[in-house]
């Protein structure tokens, strides 16, 4: 053997040694280079071979892992990475857009889908929801006047409006079978405005009826969204 053949089995070596380090640490781009230049440089070496296939065995799982693991975008916020997806159409959404459903969560397009019959609302449901919303808040805002003064006008906003608020769409939901959307909110919205200017021309107590229609109909509006 000459001593460049002998320089070379060593290179050989050297390299092969590099690959399988460079295998336990993971780096599978390096090793197979490593690999490939020892083959290269002997290509009758049956470990820099074994290491070579090794090398790309490894990078092939590697990449299918990744694919598998592909980060995933809300179809509505394309910027925002998510791992939910809409239970009813199966698209990727993030956890702005869902709602929690019986099984898994429901993006915007199938909640709306699903609650549809809720959302159509005739001119009748809006006369009903109207008229219903008038008389429950015009009583609500009287009683609330007759009894409005001092530390419980503080108490109209954090309870006995939201309890009126909840009594007028609950009594609005009975007249309507539950409609619900923009054109229901803003009729038991209006609905509760002119109520208390009602309750006001019999009971005078501006404070406590302007107390409760902010508390009121902001919770009622919520309610019927
Ligand atoms: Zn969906
Ligand atoms: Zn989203």
């Amino acid at each position: 053997m000459s001593d460049t053949s002998l320089n070379s089995t060593e290179e050989v070596r050297g390299l092969i040694r590099a690959g399988r380090a460079a295998i336990r640490v993971g780096d599978y781009e390096a090793a197979r280079t490593t690999f490939e230049r020892a083959v290269a440089l002997d290509p009758a070496n049956q470990e820099a071979a074994d290491g070579l296939r090794d090398a790309q065995r490894r990078l092939g799982i590697e990449g299918q892992r990744r694919t598998a693991e592909q980060v995933e975008y809300c179809y509505r916020h394309p910027d925002t990475e998510t791992a939910l997806h809409c239970t009813s159409c199966g698209r990727p959404i993030c956890v702005r857009c869902s709602t929690p459903a019986a099984v898994g969560q429901l993006c915007p397009e199938c909640r709306k889908g699903r609650r549809a019959s809720n959302y159509q609302v005739s001119a009748l449901d809006l006369l009903k929801g109207g008229i219903v919303g008038l008389v429950v808040s015009t009583v609500a805002a009287a009683l609330i006047s007759l009894i409005g003064g001092g530390f419980f006008l503080f108490l109209i906003i954090f309870t006995v409006g939201p309890v009126a608020a909840e009594l007028i769409v609950r009594s609005v939901d009975w007249a309507t079978r539950s409609k619900r959307g923009r054109p229901m909110q803003i009729t038991v919205g209006v609905a509760m405005f002119l109520g208390g200017v009602l309750a006001f021309l019999f009971v005078p107590n501006p404070l406590a009826i302007g107390l409760f229609l902010l508390a009121g109909i902001s919770a009622a509006v919520a309610r019927l969204r």
